[in-house]
This record gives C-alpha cells, structure tokens and sequence, in this order.
C-alpha cells in the first residue's frame, strides 16, 4: 500500500537498519524501544490489524512466531525471557495499522500491562 510506513519500510524505499528479512517478513529496530531488545516483526504483505488476517495468512502468522523465537536466541533474550506483542485498534494502542509484532526483552516485564 503506497501510503503505508511498513510497506514503505518492507519495499525499502524508506531505509532502515534490518535485523531480519526474508521473502515473506522483514523485522527492524524500533525507532523508539520500550526494551534492550526491541524488535518489530512485520509481513511484506500489507495487513491493517491482526483481526484482517484470514485463513490464507495462517503459515505467514506462523512463520513470523517461528522468526520471533530465532531473533529472540540471536539477540540472547531467550533464555532469561522476552514478550511477544501485537497491538489491536485503538483500545490496544495500535499506532501503525500494517500488523507488526513487537520483540520485547533484555529486562524484566511488568504485569498487568498499563
Ligand atoms: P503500535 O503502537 O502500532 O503497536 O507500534 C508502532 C511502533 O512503531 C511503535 O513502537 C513506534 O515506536 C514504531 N515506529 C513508528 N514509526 C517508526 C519508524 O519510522 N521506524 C521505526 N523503526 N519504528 C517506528
Ligand atoms: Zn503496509
């Protein structure tokens, strides 16, 4: 999508740092990390929220959790923890509506979330 940031990001036609990408997802720093570690996993795929995503995205969703758990051992946050986010409309707090997954770790994480 021509106005969306993470399309933008995903087709590099804004340049970011890459930590990960592959055909199907493209993970980056966050320009404003809550964490040590804060990672954002999104598809290239243009998706608004986690709610838009259908049957035919289910081996994309699965692959992103899969790219999740290998950044978290990479970036050493595996074994002492991390979390594993996606923020849903405004309730959630959803800034960006292109789905992303935040990778959160390098601290202890409080609970309940504010
Ligand atoms: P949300 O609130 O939608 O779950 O999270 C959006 C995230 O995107 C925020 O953590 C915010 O800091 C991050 N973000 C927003 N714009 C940019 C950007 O241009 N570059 C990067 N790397 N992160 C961004
Ligand atoms: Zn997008």
């Amino acid at each position: 999508m021509d106005s969306c940031l993470f399309c933008k990001i995903a087709d590099g036609t804004i340049a970011t740092e890459k930590v990960y990408e592959d055909e199907q997802v493209v993970a980056f720093n966050d320009i404003d990390p809550q964490a040590p570690v804060h990672i954002l996993i999104i598809p290239r795929k243009h998706i608004a929220r986690i709610i838009d995503i259908t049957p035919e995205d289910s081996a994309l969703i699965g692959h992103i959790h899969q790219v999740a758990v290998s950044l978290a051992e990479k970036f050493n946050i595996a074994a002492d923890g991390f979390r594993l986010v996606n923020n849903c409309n405004e309730y959630g707090g959803q800034a960006v509506y292109h789905i992303h997954f935040h990778l959160l770790g390098g601290r202890k994480m409080g609970w309940p979330p504010g």
